[in-house]
């Protein structure tokens, strides 16, 4: 049982089963992905950029990857930028000194006024290491 979509990579009908992507880009991108695990594992705390660089994946393969904890699950760490200053980071979005300083800025915020708050922001690395 599957809901018709079409393909988010090469836009092809069909069947979605919960891989987001036609069978035989799913297929391509688990290649893509046993590269990506063998070059971290040879590789430990290595960047993003490196990985894109060094394998000739997409970054957005390594993206997913990371969101789903893959690599966290493997015991692998890769560090890639802080979303707001570029410090490399292995976990959440940004650096332990941009979130203190959002942590300050929403403190301040909510002092003054209540704004409504942003919430896209929280979807990309979003996820517990446990
Ligand atoms: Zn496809
Ligand atoms: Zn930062």
């Amino acid at each position: 049982m599957g809901t018709l979509k079409n393909c988010s990579e090469c836009g092809k009908l069909y069947t979605e089963v919960g891989q987001g992507m036609c069978r035989d880009c799913y297929e391509k991108e688990q290649e893509q992905e046993q590269v990506v695990y063998d070059y971290v594992r040879d590789h430990d705390k290595c960047g993003i950029k490196e990985i894109v660089d060094d394998t000739g994946v997409k970054e957005r393969v390594v993206l997913r990857m990371l969101k789903n904890g893959r690599f966290i699950a493997q015991g692998l760490e890769i560090t890639y930028p802080c979303q707001s200053c570029g410090a490399p980071i292995t976990t959440g979005k940004l650096c332990s000194k941009c979130s203190q300083d959002i942590l300050n800025q929403a403190e301040r915020i909510k002092a003054t006024k209540s704004v409504k708050k942003s919430d896209h922001s929280s979807r990309m690395f979003n996820f517990d290491r446990d």
